[in-house]
């Protein structure tokens, strides 16, 4: 038999606070639908983090909660040793601000593990509301097509550097910085994002483009899937 897809959930003790946790529940749900077995592992403060996981997705959470997630990933670095590998991360908001060079909490410049060209510093005020955007289609999500929504909900504001690309180009929302017009980031095997949602529930195709990076096939490759319901959810978010 098979063995199963793995997607590792990282730290949704200290990034699980605004229900980003859903983004894997989404992939492994859309995996079974198509036959693919596939499991969920719950990578928390106390486990080493696995180097070996098929994919992995981080979410948000508050500042001082990022600050341990930081610490944590840095000491056991498997995410970083699964990115090197080319094995797809997908991480929302503090997830991204942790990966990401340096980010603020409490006024303290703190490390990232350095996965993407970006550094985020604090906003004058919250960008709170819903986000869409276009995607530019850069790196590993050349196949996605769709417009992406999200609702956003941070006071950092990211700058890209040069190595790094934007997930989208802004139609909605503050995004990124609330300057450069763009969301999220894609470098190399990680996707990064602000949207909430969960993001993956709200954008089936980015759902797929992950699944796809994982199983070393393409979006046009997998067995399409009809969920009515997600095209009314996206008409309405998106009209
Ligand atoms: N603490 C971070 C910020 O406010 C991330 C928030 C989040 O994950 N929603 O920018």
């Amino acid at each position: 038999m098979a063995k199963p897809l793995r997607i590792g959930l990282v730290l949704p003790d200290v990034l699980g606070t605004y229900g980003d946790d859903g983004n894997a529940l989404v992939l492994r749900q859309r995996a079974v639908m198509r036959g693919i077995d596939a499991q969920i592992e719950r990578i928390s403060l106390n486990d080493e983090i696995p180097a070996d996981c098929d994919l992995y997705t981080l979410g948000g959470g508050e500042d001082s909660a990022q600050v341990i997630a930081a610490a944590r990933l840095a000491a056991s670095p498997g995410l970083q040793a699964a990115a090197a590998d080319g094995r797809p991360i997908f991480a929302v908001c503090a997830g991204m601000q942790v990966l990401g060079r340096t980010f603020t909490a409490h006024g303290d410049r703190v490390d990232g593990l350095g996965l993407i060209d970006a550094t985020t510093s604090p906003m004058s005020t919250r960008a709170i509301g819903e986000v869409a955007s276009t995607p530019s289609r850069a790196g590993i999500t050349a196949e996605l097509s769709e417009p992406l929504t999200g609702f956003e909900n941070h006071m950092g504001a990211t700058v890209l550097g040069p190595d790094a690309a934007p997930l989208g180009r802004i139609t909605r929302g503050i995004g990124n910085d609330g300057a450069s017009g763009v969301e999220g980031v894609v470098q190399g095997s990680v996707v990064a994002t602000y949207m909430h949602g969960p993001a993956l529930a709200r954008n089936p195709q980015l759902a797929d483009l992950l699944l796809a990076r994982a199983l070393h096939t393409t979006v046009d490759e997998l067995r399409p899937l009809e969920i009515p319901l997600i095209d009314r959810l996206r008409l309405e978010r998106l009209k």
